[in-house]
C-alpha cells in the first residue's frame, strides 16, 4: 500500500491549511521541533505538548483541527490517550509509533486513530497525511450531509450525527467515531437494508488510501460501538458481496 507523496498531494489541490491548529503530542524534543518547524513551513499552526495530560486539558479548552500523537508517551499509555482524545470529539488523530509491525498499524486503527505513521518518517509525509485528514474531516465530503434534512440519522433507537461523528446509544451513552468510521457508517445509513460492496464503501470515503487498507477494521469497530447485549447485530456481513445495515433509518434535521 502506498501513500501519496507530499508533492502529488499538493498538486492534487490539497486544502490550504490556512493556519489550521495541529496539536503535536510527543515527548522527544527533537522530533517535536522537527514537526513544529515543518508544519509551520507548510502554514499550519502547530501547538506542541510533551505530555498527554497537558494536551488533553488544552484540547477541551480549544479543540485543534487535527492531533499528531506519539504512542510512546511517558505519562499515558498510547491507546488510552487515543480513547481520551476521541471521547472529547471527532478530531482526526494521526498516530506516530516506533514500532513497524503491521499488527501495530492495525492496532492503532483499531483503537480509533485515523492514520498511522512509523518512525523514522519524512516530515513532509506527515504534512501530506495531515492534509489528507483535514480534507476528509471537512464537512462536505466526509460527513455526506447534503441538506438540512440530512443532519441526524435515527435507527433502532440509535442516533448518529455525521457532522460531529457523534453516536448516541439507546441508553444515552455517547461516543465519537473516527473520520473513516463515520464515513462508512454514513454510507450504510444512506442505504439501509441494501448490500453495499466494499467498492461502494471505498468510493464513499473518497477512495482514500487510509480507508482502503482499514475498511474491515473500521467495520468491526463500528460494530463494537453499535452492539448492545441481547440485541441482534445491526451490520450484517454478506459474504462475497459486502455489508448491510439491517435497521430502518430516518434522516432529519435534528
Ligand atoms: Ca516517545
Amino acid at each position: 500500500m502506498t501513500h501519496p507523496d507530499p508533492v502529488s498531494a499538493r498538486e492534487a489541490g490539497a486544502t490550504d491549511p490556512d493556519g489550521a491548529r495541529v496539536f503535536i503530542i510527543e515527548d522527544d524534543g527533537d522530533i517535536r521541533d522537527l514537526l513544529c518547524d515543518t508544519l509551520r513551513t507548510y502554514r499550519f499552526a502547530p501547538v506542541a505538548f510533551a505530555t498527554a495530560e497537558a494536551a488533553l486539558s488544552e484540547l477541551a479548552a480549544d479543540p485543534p483541527a487535527a492531533v499528531i500523537l506519539d504512542l510512546g508517551l511517558p505519562d499515558m499509555d498510547g491507546m488510552d490517550a487515543i480513547n481520551r482524545i476521541r471521547a472529547r470529539g471527532p478530531v482526526p488523530i494521526l498516530v506516530l509509533s516506533a514500532r513497524a509491525h503491521a499488527s501495530d498499524r492495525i492496532m492503532g486503527l483499531e483503537f480509533g486513530a485515523d492514520d498511522y505513521v512509523v518512525k523514522p518518517f519524512d516530515p513532509r509525509e506527515i504534512v501530506a497525511r495531515v492534509r489528507s485528514l483535514l480534507r476528509r474531516a471537512s464537512p462536505a465530503p466526509a460527513a455526506g450531509v447534503r441538506d438540512a434534512g440530512d443532519r441526524v440519522a435515527r435507527f433502532a433507537g440509535w442516533r448518529f450525527e455525521p457532522e460531529s461523528h457523534r453516536l448516541l446509544a439507546p441508553d444515552g451513552e455517547e461516543s465519537f467515531l473516527s473520520t473513516g468510521e463515520a464515513a462508512i457508517l454514513t454510507a450504510l445509513l444512506r442505504a439501509p437494508k441494501r448490500v453495499l460492496s466494499r467498492d461502494h464503501l471505498l468510493e464513499h470515503g473518497g477512495r482514500d488510501d487510509t480507508l482502503d487498507r482499514a475498511i474491515d477494521v473500521r467495520i468491526s469497530r463500528i460494530r463494537k460501538k453499535l452492539t448492545r447485549p441481547d440485541e441482534p447485530p445491526l451490520i450484517r456481513t454478506v459474504y462475497g458481496s459486502g455489508y448491510m445495515l439491517t435497521a430502518q433509518v430516518t434522516w432529519s434535521d435534528g
